[in-house]
């Protein structure tokens, strides 16, 4: 059976939430809609930007930002043509903005890709706040997976990207990983609270609750 995209997985007075998976939904892609003047921000838009573009008008979403928790290649892929087409500000942290023209380092060259990102205009830092209207997302600085690993926190929303999945967490073998810096991060999680919805940039998405009990990389 064809699921319908995008997938809403969280709505509120203030705000929708859409996950549209991409790149034959390996990576999810999520579309952060605030209410007031429906402005939009992508986190991880890894590729099939003519699709993003599609959904973006069904959903009469105003596309601001694109945030990247990570700068490989299956998270950046559509950032070029977004921010071609809408004039985007690109956001990821500081230690992997590099990694948006670096076909070495964003892994492209593992994978596929022409392993062009676009360029970034936000530099961010742990504890950044992300306005979008009335919206504040907290960026808490995860690194382990890559040097500049970000997670997003909005309400009861966890975007984790390729820090914590559902059951697993993110390799630290490509270039940048660094497995002890990951279990720091993974610890810092395990301090948020447990009904955070956990969005990860892969695979379903989970509670950090769940992940608490069930995680066999998260348990003491
Ligand atoms: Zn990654
Ligand atoms: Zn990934």
């Amino acid at each position: 059976m064809q699921i319908k995209t995008p997938i809403m997985i969280g709505k509120t007075a203030e705000y929708l939430c859409y996950l549209q998976p991409v790149l034959h939904g390996i990576t999810n892609c999520y579309i952060l809609i605030e209410r007031v003047n429906n402005k939009a921000v992508l986190i991880d838009p890894g590729g099939d930007a003519e699709k993003l573009i599609k959904v973006l008008t069904e959903l009469n979403a105003q596309p601001e930002l694109i945030i990247n928790t990570h700068g490989h290649w299956d998270h950046i892929g559509a950032n070029k043509p977004l921010q071609q087409k809408y004039g985007l500000e690109i956001a990821i942290h500081e230690a992997d903005a590099s990694l948006l023209k670096d076909i070495g380092k964003n892994a492209a060259g593992f994978f596929r890709g022409d392993g062009d990102g676009g360029h970034a205009t936000r530099l961010l830092r742990e504890g950044d706040i992300i306005e979008l209207g009335a919206l504040e997302i907290a960026v808490l600085h995860t690194p382990g997976h890559t040097p500049g690993g970000i997670c997003l926190k909005l309400d009861k929303l966890l975007f984790s990207g390729d820090t914590l999945f559902n059951l697993s967490i993110g390799r630290t073998d490509l270039p940048g990983g660094d497995y002890e810096a990951l279990v720091n991060s993974l610890k810092r999680l395990t301090q948020l609270e447990d009904n955070l919805l956990l969005l990860p940039g892969h695979s379903k998405s989970s509670t950090l609750g769940y992940e608490k009990v069930h995680n066999p990389y998260l348990r003491p």
